[in-house]
């Protein structure tokens, strides 16, 4: 068997390299400047990134590069070679149908399952709920199962005229290109931030304002806002000076190649080819907008815009501008909602962003690069982390949120269950530090909830 397999893979794994560009040129008029602009091209293309660019983190040649302070272009060719051979093993498994299995017991209760997770969707809109377990019962499926529901649910399949054919293609694709070996930036997050965007736009003062086009941009953006994200940061990918961020100059390098990539993935899907090009070429460009508004180091730039515009009370809803911006707003709001969800899940989320960051101080520890902020297991203790999170970062935003909505039912809810976790995390850190017997002249400050001793900027450089 493997001896007729072996020239078809040659030539297959020949056909793959040739095709493994990270761009994908498409002859085109416009092209997206990284702010998600439109803006005409020198040379007349619109940039989308190709399928199949993972930035996965070679560990072979990452020493070298970091020592060396240079990548030579054969090494960096090596690195494409071993990385599209990756993703070729991955797709020749597949020809072969040798498909992962699944336990013989799932078969046999996926009716079961499946039951369960229907009545679960059936409370989609709720904020209790548990898209963990969501995720066991469709058996790692929960961002296709939920997108596909929530798209029917909105009138979004009817009013669009999708097929679903292609929209489950589409879906498919995103959830495919998570990374699921993440513990924090995978297709679950993904699923998350949707559900959550999901009762974000069902919030009284914005569900009666938004338009169709609105809500599709809106949970388009949530499913695919981290697409293919390495569990690495942006920092991290400068230093070690891999291709995506000289491809962005350093700039949302991460935010343009999630977006870049639901680009690509949905041109190869044709889920918008019915629809006039004007009309799809907008799309892309409110998803690239409103994907970008997720770098984390942008907060304070549409905090302070939030905030003056609930100031001057002049947000009109009417106006589509103002409508993008909210959408903008919800999004980084459902983006760093951890804190806000009931304890037992939000603890879990904490767990696994805390995890992913020691990753990454292990990764750097191991190949003598300087250990990034927050990175440090010994030194960075996750209740520490997570007071930080929640001072700079969560709470300002939801405060602004809160008055936003007036506040809404949901609002108090959220509201609540971040002060509950903050006295939670405090009380964690008091006793951590005390069991670790440290002299800490600040614990009368953590017992009251008061930051971290750790800088807002660490934070603002970080997700
Ligand atoms: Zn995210």
């Amino acid at each position: 068997m493997s001896a007729i397999i072996a020239p078809n893979i040659h030539i297959y794994l020949s056909m793959f390299l040739f095709f493994q560009s990270p761009l994908l040129l498409i002859p085109f008029s416009l092209i997206f400047l990284a702010d998600g602009r439109l803006s005409t091209g020198h040379a007349g293309v619109l940039l989308a990134e190709r399928r199949g660019s993972y930035p996965l983190i070679d560990l072979r040649t990452l020493k070298s590069n970091a020592q060396q302070g240079e990548v030579a272009s054969g090494t960096r060719r090596k690195v494409k070679r071993l990385l599209s051979f990756q993703r070729y093993c991955h797709a020749s498994r597949l020809l072969r149908g040798l498909v992962p299995h699944t336990p013989g017991s799932l078969h046999l209760l996926d009716d079961d399952y499946l039951g369960q997770a229907a009545h679960m969707l059936s409370k989609v809109g709720t904020w209790n709920f548990d898209i963990f377990l969501f995720d066991r019962l469709t058996n790692g499926n929960s961002l296709v199962t939920l997108m596909c529901h929530l798209f029917n649910v909105c009138g979004l399949i009817h009013h669009f005229q999708l097929d679903m054919v292609k929209l489950h293609r589409f879906l498919g694709m995103v959830q495919e290109d998570y990374h699921s070996q993440n513990p924090y930036h995978n297709a679950v997050h993904a699923a998350d931030v949707t559900q959550a965007m999901y009762c974000y736009l069902k919030e009284p003062k914005l569900a009666e304002q938004l338009s169709p086009l609105d809500v599709f941009l809106g949970l388009m953006a949530a499913a695919a806002h981290d697409v293919d994200h390495p569990g690495v940061n942006q920092p991290f990918l400068i230093k070690t000076r891999h291709h995506l961020a000289s491809l962005y100059q350093n700039t949302s390098v991460l935010e343009s190649h999630h977006w870049r990539s639901t680009v690509g993935m949905l041109r190869e899907s044709g889920l918008l080819s019915h629809l006039p090009a004007a009309m799809s070429q907008d799309m892309e460009q409110q998803l690239g907008s409103l994907i970008l508004a997720t770098d984390i180091s942008r907060q304070n730039e549409f905090l302070l815009t939030f905030r003056e515009h609930l100031d001057n009370q002049d947000l009109d809803l009417q106006l589509a501008s103002h409508r993008h911006f909210m959408l903008q707003i919800a999004l980084k709001c459902a983006d760093i909602c951890n804190p806000c969800r009931v304890w037992e899940l939000s603890k879990q989320w904490s767990e696994r962003v805390c995890e992913e960051f020691y990753r990454q101080g292990d990764l750097e520890k191991k190949f003598d690069l300087e250990v990034s902020p927050l990175c440090n297991q010994q030194a960075d203790s996750v209740p520490a982390i997570q007071i930080g999170f929640i001072s700079y970062i969560v709470e300002p935003l939801f405060e602004e949120w809160h008055r936003f909505t007036e506040p809404s039912l949901l609002s108090q809810a959220m509201m609540g269950h971040l002060h509950k976790n903050k006295a939670h995390w405090s009380h964690l850190r008091y006793t951590h530090t005390n069991s670790d017997t440290q002299a800490h002249s600040n614990s009368e400050e953590e017992r009251r909830g008061n930051p971290a001793p750790l800088s807002s900027s660490i934070f603002l450089h970080r997700l």
